[in-house]
């Protein structure tokens, strides 16, 4: 990737394909220019350079003799636009060959074939967004659930820079102090009192373990919940998989042209998407469940939120409980267990009641159904639905969604143990001020005060090519 922001680039901003319309942005310094090259204004006499921004001009775009099309002209102008600099969104009739043809004309005028992220890398650049900002609007532009839309907002809104801009500035202020006994080292003065310094440090770092336990929250809200199916074999775990990802997919293919092709085993229920993990073996055969060892389905145990546990409605009761209270004991206490007595209609109906009093009695969350027949499958998305409103944070929390910014947040802790370790042994200020600054720079590459050209190319790298 080039930080080249002297061109002026290039792209399609829409999806590609066919579309009732298209729109072909440009920004940079010649975004005006280039665009006036080609476009032939419907009211003669109009120049396009002398046009106000926020204002829409209809005309033709021309190469040589030949119209190519007839397209909407918007301007922005710098600073006031989404990258910063002079932008011009050309809304086109969205034909693919119309499309080729105008970016084609407009690189042939001047412009540069944007990269991916490049607008939003500008906008970076230039101060109108710091780095987590960027970030937040690539995963709001993926956000394929309502709360991850709303988490993604909120974080491009500033919700964690704000958080981290006062810490870094408590921080700063602390090194300041300690600076400034070093100019006066003569004297042996102390401005910076240590045992604030002391009480700040540990507040950040509470701070900082708040964000940080927030991120598999977070990462839950992005990947969706991750969810398990667990149980003996032949107890209906694969049964049950098929019928909440078929389910799912009867109502998504109504609506016609989604595919769900890329979120294979997640369901979407009540704005909330649930993964379920390393369920690959059970959509194959029921066989390759049994060969792995009670240790492997383990690891992939422990890394659901929500356990569903299937027993068989054939089985008796003390068995039944006796089979789920042993396999309750491996949870931890942040899992969520639902206890499904299935293939209930293979048992009584009494029975099944029985089952489930004494589960509930022994405070279980259970339910009875049939995988098989569909049965109360809707009571189970429900189940699901509440824990995971339970499970998501509330509308103005502040919430880890990167594994980039958990790294830094570890990273700043780690400094900042070193600071208390310092202030334990007397060292001396500028010893201290070394680990501050650490700590200032580790949480300054959240958003982007700290960055290197590496990091800055793996983020926007992962942007579409438009934005
Ligand atoms: P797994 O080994 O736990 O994945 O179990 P499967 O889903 O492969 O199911 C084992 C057998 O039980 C299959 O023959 C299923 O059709 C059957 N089965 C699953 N759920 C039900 C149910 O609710 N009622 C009945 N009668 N049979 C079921």
């Amino acid at each position: 990737m080039t930080f080249d922001t002297t061109q002026t680039i290039v792209a399609i901003a829409t999806p590609p394909g066919m579309g009732a319309i298209a729109v072909l942005r440009l920004s940079g310094e010649r975004s005006l220019e280039i665009t006036s090259s080609v476009f032939r204004p419907a009211k003669k006499g109009k120049s396009l350079k002398e046009q106000k921004a926020y204002t829409i001009h209809y005309g033709s775009i021309i190469d040589g003799d030949r119209e190519v099309d007839q397209v909407l002209v918007s301007l922005f102008r710098a600073p006031h636009s989404y990258t910063g600099e002079d932008v011009v969104e050309i809304s086109c009739h969205g034909s693919t060959v119309i499309q080729q043809q105008l970016l084609e004309l407009l690189v042939r005028h001047g412009a540069r074939l944007a990269q991916p992220g490049e607008f939003t890398l500008r906008a970076f650049m230039n101060g109108k967004i710091d780095l987590s900002q960027a970030e937040a609007i690539a995963d709001l532009i993926a956000s394929t659930s309502e709360t991850a839309r709303r988490v993604a907002l909120n974080q491009m809104r500033g919700g964690i820079s704000n958080k981290l801009a006062v810490l870094r500035n408590e921080l700063l202020r602390f090194t300041a102090l300690v600076e400034l006994e070093l100019d006066f080292s003569e004297e042996d003065v102390e401005f910076a009192n240590r045992g604030e310094l002391e009480a700040l440090i540990n507040s950040i770092i509470s701070e900082i373990d708040k964000l940080s336990a927030s991120f598999s929250q977070g990462n839950a809200i992005k990947m969706g919940i991750p969810v398990t199916i667990a149980g003996k074999p032949n107890v209906g775990k694969s049964t049950l998989l098929n019928r909440l990802l078929n389910e799912e997919k009867a109502i998504v293919s109504e609506i016609a042209g989604t595919t769900r092709d890329a979120i294979e085993d997640t369901i979407h229920l009540g704005g909330i998407n649930f993964r379920f993990i390393d369920t690959a073996g059970l959509r194959q055969t029921t066989d390759t469940i049994e060969s792995i060892g009670i240790e492997r389905a383990f690891v992939k145990i422990e890394k659901a939120r929500i356990v569903l546990y299937l027993a068989d409605a054939q089985a008796n009761l003390d068995e039944i409980i006796s089979e789920v209270e042993d396999f309750a004991t491996k949870l931890s206490p942040s899992q969520n267990l639902i206890v499904l007595v299935n293939k209930e209609d293979k048992s009584t109906q009494a029975h099944v009641e029985e089952v489930l009093s004494e589960l509930t009695g022994k405070g279980f969350s259970a339910l009875a159904l049939s995988a098989k027949a569909g049965h109360n499958i809707e009571q189970l998305q429900q189940l699901l639905i509440a824990m995971g409103k339970a499970d998501m944070p509330e509308n103005e929390d502040v919430v880890v969604t990167s594994i980039r910014h958990y790294n830094a947040l570890q990273s700043a802790r780690a400094s900042l143990v070193q600071v208390l370790n310092g202030l334990q042994a007397n060292l001396s200020g500028d010893l201290l001020a070394i680990d501050i600054h650490q700590a200032i720079d580790y949480l300054g590459e959240i958003t982007g005060e700290i960055s290197n050209d590496e990091v800055l190319g793996f983020i926007f790298s992962k942007f579409c090519i438009g934005k």
